[in-house]
Order: C-alpha cells, then structure tokens, then sequence
C-alpha cells in the first residue's frame, strides 16, 4: 500500500552532533516514508538560540548523509514547504501567534523570572507540583498598560482549559491520557516574540502538512500541549508514534556522559565502523522485523519497516551486538574499502606515514586481507597487526608458556635453515618450506605449526600461518627464530 499523503519529519535542534537516539528517530521516518511512498522532511528547530551549537547542522547532515538517509525537503532539499530552519519561519510564527489572543487561547503574562521563582517555591513549600498560577490571565487593559509603563515586557502564555481529558491514541503506546489540570498555563512566545517549541513545532507541522509525528519518548509531555494547541486552532491533528527510550547495555538510562557506549554517528565513522552496519543496528534499536533474520540493508529496511513492529518496552543499547554486526559486515565488505578505512587509523597510530608508495599500500591491503574475518572496526587494524611492526616480539602468557616445551626449539632450528636457504618467500612458497620441517623433525599438526606460530608472533592463534609468515618478511622472520634459538640455548 502506498500513500502519497503520509509526510514526516526530523527535527532536530542544533544543540550537538547526530546521536544514535536522533539518527534512530529519523531513520523510523524515514523508513515510514519510504515504505509508504512518502515524503522525509528534514526541519532544523533553532528558535532557542542560547542552546545552539555552531556546525551543529551540519554534523547532523553530515551524520544522516553517512548513514544513507536521504531526506526528500528541507534543510538542503527545498520543497513547497520551507523554509525549514525554524529561525527562517518566524514571520509565519507571528502570524499564527496573532491568533491565540483573538480567539481567547493565549494572554500576556508579564510576571517577572523572580516572581516566577517565588510562586514555584511556596508551592514546591506547599508540597505541590509547581504550575503557573494564572496570575496574568485576567489583567484588564489598565494593568497591562501599567505594567507595560513599567518597563516590562510580556511573554505570551497558553491558556489550558481546565478539567478536561486530552487524549491520543499513540501508534506506539496505545491510547494515552492527560488531565489538562495537571498542566499549566504554558509559554508560548517568549518577550522578544520568538515562539517557544511547543508552539513552533504545532505551526510547522500543521502547516508542513506532516501527517504522523514519530519521535522519541521523551516528547510524549509535550504532545498535550501541542494537542491543545491544535484544538484552539481547530485543526485535523497529525498520529503519533512515541518511540521509546534507548537504554545503556546496563539498563540504565542513556547519559550523554555515559562513556560505556559510543553514542554519536559521527565517532562510529571515525572509528571505521560501516554506515550500513550502524543502519543496520539502529533499525533494531526497538524495532523488529516479522522473522528470525537481522540483517538488513536500507533498501531491505524501507521494504521492512513498519510502524506496528516498534516495541513499548525500551531498547537496550547492546554493544555486543554492534559489533558482531559490524563484524560480519566487515568480513562481506571488499577488502580494498576496509583498507581504506584503516590506514588513517596505522598512520594515526605512527606505523605508516602520511605519504604512502604502492609498496606500503600493498602490504597493508595484504594485512587487510588477512584479518578482515576479525576486525570488528576499523580502528581494530592497529592492535590486530602491531605484531608486524616490532622488532622484537611480544609473547602472549599463554604462546610464552608453549615456547617452553622441548619440541619448539628443534622445530625453530629445523625452520631457520630452511627459511636460510628459501629464495622465494611468497606465501605460497611457506607451506613447503615447513613440509620440509616436518620431513626433517617427524612433527607434525599442532606439534609443526604450533612452535612457528609461536616463535614467530607470540601468539598461540591467528589467522592463516603462512600468509602471516609472509607478511612478517624473510629477514624479520629469520631474526625473530635466531633470537629464539639463541635464547632458548642459553
Ligand atoms: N527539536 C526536538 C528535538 O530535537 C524535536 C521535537 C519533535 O520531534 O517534535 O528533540
């Protein structure tokens, strides 16, 4: 089924970076537009200046961009609709804000930051939940003239209907209720005429004609408000999604200070994690598909997706998770786009410098190739391959405790000489030079290949042996087995 009317948004406020709970929230839009054969709006909600964040637009751009989410209008897309940066609307705002007074909806409210203060400590003494009185509801002309005399400017308050039930019938949550009397009168314009969210977000929605509002639970307070601003206009309300909240592997609330989890777009790029592995995850973060598999591209997703599937309960962030997905990824992906991501982490790491030859490119391709099965990021190259960039090598507790069993230095002697004597050293020539050992010292299996690995990378696993005795270079290897021997005769 498609339908040509179903529009949504991201609406980001440009306050930080793309998180991993905003690029959810616009990838769920996304995939709903696009399995209903919709329209994505990407909005930039700037009104409160004194929380923005220079380049913050763009790091989410930058971020969606990574992630393959494309947006349809908005912000760098245009459309009937725009402008789409809220700081570009306000003359609509204004017009719209015109209309609350006239209808009796909305009254100035001139009460001072103090006197707010004061009013919401006695009811906080009172032990009740602060709510603005209402104070300036009823100022006759006279008393606003005076106060406005005195210098002060009002702001513009929402007048919430008492005693009544706002209810919506949430595609995530099921049917949701408010009292309206536990909701204050609330601002919507602030002195300056700058509309508050709530309200900013009710005009454009209504006016960008967006017809399901799915965003992140922490917005469901908010949907009354809006609720009733929708009323006092009398206009059709979008449906609601609330989605719920991301929670750390620990099942604990995600903190934006919470080290434990990587949480912006933007550092799993660095880390070379793969956009349609991070997709991949984020889709599942409270969503599920009708059967058994994960794995997905975009394209599958679009497909996939749809808005009855997303879960209540809140997600939990598994770190696990993102890894064996990147993984796997990983392991599909063509091995010259994985060695691209990791050289800028060896260089960062000071095994390769800035300029590369062809000679350096090869052999960390080569590398590449040889532990794509086990990166789980990029940035794993480094740790993955230091063995090929010491001098010395570093022996692992348990390949320490192997060199000390007899066979392993007979097999390093009988391997030197042959190492010695190769002239060729590709990592096809390996596999005979050890046949040879085994020939020569009647080892063989794990008894063979076990010491070389040994000796040669401190380690007791690792990937394909000869392809890592290659890599490592004739005169690297005949040292590294000399100092064995040596060291193992003294
Ligand atoms: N600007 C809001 C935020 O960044 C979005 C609100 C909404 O989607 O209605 O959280």
């Amino acid at each position: 089924m498609t339908n040509k009317q179903v529009r949504v948004r991201y609406a980001p406020s440009p306050t930080g970076q793309l998180h991993i709970g905003g690029a959810r929230t616009a990838l769920f839009n996304y995939l709903f537009a696009r399995k209903m054969g919709g329209t994505f709006i990407l909005r930039i909600e700037d009104t409160d200046q004194t929380r923005h964040v220079e380049d913050a637009e763009a790091k989410q751009m930058e971020g969606l961009s990574w992630l393959g989410i494309k947006w349809d209008e908005g912000v760098a897309a245009g459309g009937d609709y725009g402008p789409c940066r809220q700081s570009e609307r306000l003359a609509i705002y204004a017009e719209y804000l015109q209309q609350l007074p006239e209808k009796g909806a909305a009254y100035e409210c001139f009460c001072t930051e103090e006197e707010l203060a004061e009013e919401r400590a006695a009811q906080e003494a009172r032990g009740e939940t602060p709510m603005y009185s209402g104070k300036c509801r009823n100022l006759t002309s006279q008393e606003k003239e005076k106060l406005r005399a005195d210098g002060r400017k009002p702001t513009l308050r929402f007048l919430v209907p008492k005693e009544q039930i706002v209810v919506h019938e949430d595609l995530v949550r099921g049917r949701v209720e408010f009292e309206t009397n536990g909701i204050g009168d609330f601002i919507i314009a602030r002195p300056d005429g700058i509309p508050m969210y709530n309200f900013a977000c009710v005009i454009d929605d209504y006016t960008m004609k967006i017809s399901h509002v799915i965003r992140g639970e922490e917005h469901l307070s908010n949907t009354p408000r809006q609720l009733l601003l929708y009323e006092a206009f009398g206009w059709d309300k979008p449906q609601f999604a609330h989605i719920s909240l991301i929670l750390n592997p620990d099942r604990k609330k995600m903190s934006k200070r919470d080290e434990s989890i990587i949480q912006f777009v933007e550092q799993y790029k660095e880390l070379g994690y793969l956009p349609e592995a991070v997709v991949n995850f984020i889709a599942l973060l409270g969503w599920s598909p009708k059967g058994e598999e994960e794995l997905f591209t975009l394209a599958e997703l679009e497909q996939e997706f749809d808005l009855k599937r997303i879960q209540k309960s809140p997600a939990i962030f598994d770190t696990e998770k993102l890894a064996w997905m990147n993984n796997t990824y990983m392991k599909q992906a063509d091995s010259e786009r994985i060695t691209e991501l990791s050289l800028p982490h060896l260089q960062r790491a000071g095994r390769l410098p800035q300029e590369l030859d062809e000679a350096q490119r090869t052999y960390v391709k080569e590398l590449v190739q040889l532990y794509q099965d086990r990166m789980r990021a990029a940035s794993d190259i480094v740790g993955l391959t230091e063995l090929f960039f010491r001098e010395e090598v570093k022996y692992e507790a348990e390949a320490a405790e192997i060199t000390q069993e007899s066979h392993v230095k007979e097999v390093a002697h009988a391997f030197l000489a042959q190492v010695r004597n190769a002239d060729d050293f590709s990592a096809e020539s390996i596999g005979p030079l050890i046949k040879n050992v085994q020939k020569e010292t009647g080892y063989k299996g794990k008894q063979l290949f076990m010491p070389i690995r040994v000796v040669l990378t401190g380690q007791n696993h690792g990937p394909d042996l000869n392809r890592t005795i290659h890599l490592l270079g004739r005169e690297r290897v005949i040292r590294r087995l000399e100092q064995f021997v040596q060291s193992a005769t003294s």
